[in-house]
């Protein structure tokens, strides 16, 4: 649903219906611990903390706008999906939703592996050590480029997503005198989002082989004859933000059938099957996701059943949970620049960052909560909407929000579950410097990712 389609035009749009906000909350000072990351907390004063470290000490040494990252959040949430597949599966983070060294050591510390889909992010991936054998490269357009330092890498699966890709991968290896593991991603005509799903008969997207019509059984003969390529299983991801499991069902049953058309047409059992990512997190209180080790229970169940209704021995299990992981860890810290009430309507609450450093809101219609952070504050809520200092009238951060009616410049305020596909997805629009990322554990905050100077900007631009 985008803005500006709307038929009544974007002015129309923007003037949201009576009653469109929900009852302001209670306590405009209470943290919800589901869209917070695990360390925050309000101190005696107000002043709200993670790490032990109080946002406006953050602010002071590192400036606004920053991405706050709690460590300690992040690890424990890595370790609960490696606790909750146990030894029998593995659990890849999709380093798209947000990699950097750190993350990349963090994830290798905790036993995970890691999805890439760009020479960039093999590339970070690499140079922070991760082993070669726990990279899993995705995309549906590698460059041949790309193809061969993966290969020459020695990474543990490439994905495959279109037949030029099989013989592109199968001719790289040859050459290079490997043999690689790869694993075909196909499409199953499920496409879920949040609460629902739909079960479509064709896929209209450009990932992936249908199962649709025998192209995936095709793609997979075409594999097994290439000497250059061992393919090693079937890869399907159907969607993002996801809470209801019953897309993953559709889409296991249906992957299941493939793996035993496989069996009965070549004889073999291929030993894996990878279901994606995609599992959804709570950007605001209405959210309920579902505990890895829930998530964990569901999905192998699924399987287990499947095979075994269809005869075959329970393939080992991959999932890739990116936005589930980093999401929930870290908030952007902005300063209040401008109030500006609206009779009537709303007041309008611009920050020092905007859709540079979370796009989300305008791409997706996504929504955020947010909190003053730097105080607290016993005035009455008002209707906020906050925005960027961007020259764009859909520069929304959090489109409808309660926020204390003595707001004030230089407050801070605090978009929380910012860490999936908000760094990540940063741009340098108007010539804004992408924010920093700052990681707190334990009373000690530092830099993973410093904040972009004018002088990158100027660098880059060779006159
Ligand atoms: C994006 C993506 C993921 C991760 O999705 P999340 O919503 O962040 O969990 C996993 N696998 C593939 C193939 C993807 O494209």
């Amino acid at each position: 649903m985008s803005r500006s389609a709307h038929p009544a035009g974007p002015r129309h749009a923007d003037v949201l219906p009576e009653g469109h906000y929900s009852a302001p909350p209670a306590d405009l000072n209470a943290l919800d611990g589901k869209v917070w990351a695990q360390t925050v907390s309000r101190d005696d004063h107000g002043v709200v903390a993670v790490g032990g470290i109080p946002v406006t000490r953050l602010a002071e040494e590192f400036g606004t706008p920053a991405y706050i990252l709690d460590e300690t959040d992040f690890r424990a949430r890595a370790r609960a999906w490696r606790t909750a597949f146990g030894h029998d599966a593995d659990v890849f983070y999709a380093g798209k939703a947000f990699l950097s060294r750190a993350v990349v050591r963090w994830l290798n510390e905790e036993g995970l592996n890691l999805d890439v889909c760009s020479g960039g992010e093999l590339a970070t991936a690499l140079s922070a050590g991760m082993p070669a054998d726990r990279i899993a490269f995705h995309g549906n357009n590698k460059s041949t480029d790309e193809i061969r330092r993966a290969v020459e890498a020695g990474v543990g699966r490439i994905v495959l997503d279109s037949f030029q890709e099989i013989v592109r991968v199968a001719h790289i290896a040859r050459e290079l005198g490997r043999r690689q593991r790869v694993q075909i991603r196909v499409t199953v005509g499920v496409e879920a989002h949040t609460h629902e799903f739909i079960a479509t008969a064709h896929e209209d997207q450009k990932f992936g082989i249908p199962l649709a019509g025998g192209q995936a059984a095709e793609a997979v003969r075409r594999a097994l004859q290439l000497d250059g390529l061992e393919l090693i299983g079937i890869h399907s991801h159907i969607g993002s933000q996801i809470f209801d499991m019953s897309g993953f069902e559709v889409a296991a049953h249906r992957v299941v059938g493939l793996l035993k058309d496989i069996r009965d047409e070549h004889g073999v059992e291929l030993p894996e099957i990878d279901l994606g990512g995609g599992l959804g997190i709570a950007y605001t209180s209405d959210d309920d996701p579902r505990e890895p080790h829930e998530i964990a229970k569901a999905l192998t169940e699924i399987v287990t059943r499947e095979c075994e209704a269809a005869r075959l021995r329970t393939p080992r299990i991959s999932v890739e949970p990116g936005r589930a992981i980093v999401g929930p860890t870290a908030f952007t810290l902005y300063e209040v620049g401008t109030v500006k009430p609206l009779d009537g309507l709303r007041t309008y609450v611009s920050v020092d960052g905007g859709m540079s450093d979370n796009i989300r809101t305008a791409l997706y219609d996504a929504e955020y909560s947010v909190a003053l952070v730097s105080r607290s504050s016993d005035a009455a809520p008002m209707q906020a909407r906050v925005v960027g200092k961007h020259c764009e009238s859909g520069d929304i951060v959090v489109k409808d929000a309660f926020l204390p009616a003595d707001l004030a410049p230089g407050d801070l305020i605090a978009v929380p579950a910012t860490g999936a596909y908000c760094r990540s997805m940063a741009s340098n629009y108007n010539h804004v410097t992408r924010p920093p990322v700052v990681a707190v554990r334990d009373g000690v905050a530092r830099v993973i990712v410093r904040r972009e100077t004018e002088e990158d900007l100027l660098r880059l631009d060779v006159g």
